[in-house]
């Protein structure tokens, strides 16, 4: 649960004091909660240490738009206000000291297509959504000074970086993403496009529904994905009882990386669960549909 401006784990019942502070303090150590006025955004400082990038993901907090977007809101592919999105856009990019209008961002659809942005995509998506890059969930470059921006309410943000060909990759993984093991797939573009050896890179896992909410009913709509063993089925699929079962989201992906060959020391979680925390995050699942999205930022300097 997050009480107040403390984050503290969420579900901690499922946890022993001890593994709670453990994960508590690897929280405090890996990622850090920034304010700027009302606005609060998370960092990865390991990603922040290298000084190579600027990487956020913001909260719901110190933006413009209303209630059910209230109020940090930075999607087009909403029911808000376009105006009030491009505002909070900016008050993010201001704060981050980058231009708003330099943003590039994509039409999410779940699916494993990967883009690799140019330098002409400058500003794909920044002012409205019509323009941003077609069909895409995840955004790789080389580029510097392209702030890569994608939306997010309950799916995993996972950013990763490549320090020696100082090139990027910000990846958007629901459940149908991870499937289709987006995070897998762009780790390998990167290498392809970029020579990027995974040994080398930092990845982050930035908040996104965990186990505890992550729940399917329907055992029909469970993916063979989750029950493979070759994808660790025993570490991301559990059974909770004879109508529920409970995917990790997070889980799976942080082990597309590994089996893609990043480095444990060099992957970095955040085990918030954005479902369980109204007052930071909005929550797809939570607000049954009509809400807003966080976004991830992240730019090569
Ligand atoms: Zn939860």
């Amino acid at each position: 649960m997050c009480r107040g401006n403390k984050i503290i784990i969420a579900c901690g019942s499922k946890f022993s004091n001890c593994e709670k502070k453990k994960r508590r303090d690897n929280l405090n150590q890996n990622f850090k909660l920034e304010e700027f006025g009302q606005v609060k955004y998370l960092k990865c400082r390991p990603l922040d240490n290298t000084n190579l990038v600027i990487n956020t993901f913001t909260t719901r907090l110190g933006g413009v738009s209303k209630y059910p977007f209230h109020s940090l809101n930075t999607s087009y592919n909403v029911d808000d206000k376009e105006s009030c999105v491009t505002e909070n856009r900016k008050i993010i990019t201001n704060i981050l000291g980058i231009n708003y209008r330099y943003i590039v961002s994509a039409r999410q659809i779940h699916k494993d297509k990967i883009t690799v942005v140019k330098k002409e995509d400058k500003g794909r998506g920044a002012l409205k959504y019509s323009d941003a890059l077609a069909e895409t969930d995840a955004l790789i470059t080389n580029i510097p000074g392209i702030p890569l921006l994608m939306c997010y309410a309950d799916c995993v943000p996972i950013f990763i970086l490549d320090p020696v060909k100082k090139a990027i990759g910000l990846i958007h993984s629901g459940g149908r993403g991870t499937e289709l093991q987006i995070t897998s797939k762009a780790l390998d573009k990167m290498q392809k496009i970029f020579g990027t050896n995974p040994q080398s890179c930092l990845a982050a896992i930035f908040p996104s529904i965990g186990p505890c909410c992550y729940k399917i009913k329907n055992q029909n709509q469970i993916n063979d994905y989750w029950t493979n063993k070759n994808n660790f089925s025993h570490k991301i699929f559990s059974i909770q009882n004879e109508n529920e079962r409970s995917l990790d989201l997070k889980k799976a992906n942080y082990l597309q990386l590994i089996k893609g060959g990043i480095e444990k020391k060099n992957i970095f979680i955040n085990e918030i669960c954005t479902a369980d925390c109204p007052e930071l995050f909005f929550s797809y699942r939570r607000d049954k549909g009509k809400t807003g999205r966080m976004a991830a930022i992240f730019m090569l300097k």
